[in-house]
């Protein structure tokens, strides 16, 4: 949907579809009043307007059809005056029965009173374009209504505050300060400037691409808490895949059996590990089989593992690895892999060996599912596959989106191109250049730098309403 100016009144369902108790239909213009006053009765039957309403101060009443006076719903509605509210313009919020019915009557009554729908996220791009949020802050908003785990919602909660969009800002004013440094003494040498040696460069320099590697330290894992991996299970039949997702999902999800061959298509649970929404999928075993499903299943774990970041793959170490486990090995080689040696409380037939000789890179893990030997081993294991062993302070800002972590590192691309100039004493037009393109990626972050196509791309990924 086209977004017109932000001089037209919008109006949108806030609420999610569905049945609940209650839900809110939310105006955000110059209209927005106007349009409540037109359509609010009070039990007085007074008409809302600017006399009588309260800017944050909930009103009852009813929503009528202002042409026959025809109630609509009872409703709860509340006026928040620019520039104090969520868009930084009159907003008007009204609650009602959270039912699709009365959300639609109701929208549909502001829309016929003047107000046009609002295309999603139009609410935050108001908030975005009038000055309130930036535009870091403005994606987080997303990240916040979309998030699936503590860590996810905490994270996306600090960039929200402008945790993110502070420390970016703090960098992009060093890169300006030397970028502006650089400039004068190319323009004016002959002025009484400060002037600025190559070694001065070159240190201010280093020390503002020492803060963009820090900022970029965590950004695998703030990548996975705000997507999520998946972690593909994988194994003969009779491993212990089923009671490997068990353990995981601590519930019986999947069918813990002992006739091979049941797990016959792939299922998926969603758990959180350490914060990171993990993604469980537990494959079908590789076996030679006529039984169409079980063909399917087989074609399906071999597209689980392609598209998984992570393969957890199980033997059962107390019988000798048999071609069946050599294939699936076959299949895995290359890929990021942690090998299980299940079934460790029986006696042991194979060793790590067996498996190194297979899996050369593969980290390998003694189990038993069935006993809990070894698991908080592989808990272990896997948050720091995640964290690549690096342990996050609290009060390290966490690069979340790839979008920016994209720039993050374009703009450390750009300071690394402008280290080497002053490091070899070419002209300093050259890094002032790549000075320069380094604060526009980091510009585009908060959206001081940005064209219009890119902000429509962002915000269109917003729900309605928000
Ligand atoms: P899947 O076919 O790979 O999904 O394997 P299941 O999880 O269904 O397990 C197959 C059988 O092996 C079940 O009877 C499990 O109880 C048993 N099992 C799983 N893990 C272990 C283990 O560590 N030790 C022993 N002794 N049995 C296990």
């Amino acid at each position: 949907m086209k977004r017109e100016g932000t001089n037209t009144t919008i109006a949108a369902i806030a609420t999610a579809y569905g049945e609940s108790g209650i839900g809110i239909v939310r105006m955000s213009g110059d209209q927005a009043l106007e349009i409540f006053s037109g359509l609010f009765r009070a039990p007085s039957g007074r008409p809302a307007d600017d006399s009588n309403i309260e800017p944050r101060r909930m009103m009852y009443g009813w929503i009528v059809d202002p042409a026959t006076g025809n109630k609509l719903d009872e409703a709860l509605g509340v006026y928040m005056k620019a520039p104090h509210s969520y868009t930084a313009e009159d907003v008007v919020e009204i609650q009602c029965h959270g039912s699709i019915v009365s959300l639609r009557r109701i929208l549909e009554a502001c829309l016929a009173a003047g107000a046009r729908p609002a295309a999603p996220g139009e609410f935050t791009q108001r908030a975005f374009l009038n000055g309130r949020i930036d535009l870091a802050q403005a994606e987080a908003v997303i990240d916040l209504i979309c998030a699936r785990t503590d860590a996810g919602f905490d994270a996306a909660f600090a960039q929200s505050e402008g945790v993110l969009s502070d420390r970016v800002n703090a960098l992009r004013d060093a890169m300006l300060d030397l970028l502006v440094l650089v400039e004068a003494n190319l323009d004016y040498p002959e002025e009484d400037i400060e002037e600025i040696s190559y070694d001065q460069l070159e240190d201010r320099l280093q020390q503002i691409n020492d803060e963009l590697l820090q900022l970029l330290a965590y950004a695998r894992e703030g990548k996975m808490i705000r997507e999520g991996i998946s972690v593909a299970i994988a194994g003969k039949p009779n491993v212990g895949k089923s009671s490997l997702l068990n353990f995981f999902v601590k519930e019986n999800r999947a069918i813990v059996t002992e006739i091979p061959g049941t797990t016959r298509d792939t299922i998926e649970e969603q758990v959180s590990l350490s914060g990171i929404p993990v993604k469980l999928t537990d494959t079908a075993g590789i076996r030679e089989s006529d039984d169409y499903v079980e063909q399917l299943g087989i074609e399906r774990s071999k597209e689980a593992f392609a598209r998984s970041d992570l393969i957890l793959f199980l033997a059962d170490a107390s019988v000798p690895l048999s071609k069946e486990d050599e294939d699936l090995c076959g299949l895995l080689r290359g890929l990021h892999c942690i090998v299980l040696l299940n079934k460790s409380d029986l006696p042991a037939v194979i060793g790590e060996a067996d498996i190194e000789r297979l899996l050369p890179d593969a980290k390998i893990l003694s189990t038993s599912l069935t006993e809990g030997i070894g698991l908080d081993l592989l808990e272990q294991t896997l948050v720091e596959w995640i964290t690549g062993g690096k342990v996050r302070r609290r009060e390290d800002v966490l690069l979340t989106n790839i979008r920016h972590i994209d720039l993050v590192r374009l703009a450390e691309a750009e300071i690394k191109e402008a280290l080497a100039i002053a490091q070899s004493g070419e002209a300093m037009d050259f890094a002032a250049f790549h000075l320069r393109q380094a604060c526009d990626c980091l510009g585009e972050i908060t959206g001081l730098t940005i064209d219009a196509d890119m902000l429509e791309r962002i915000f269109s990924q917003f729900c309605l309403g928000k």
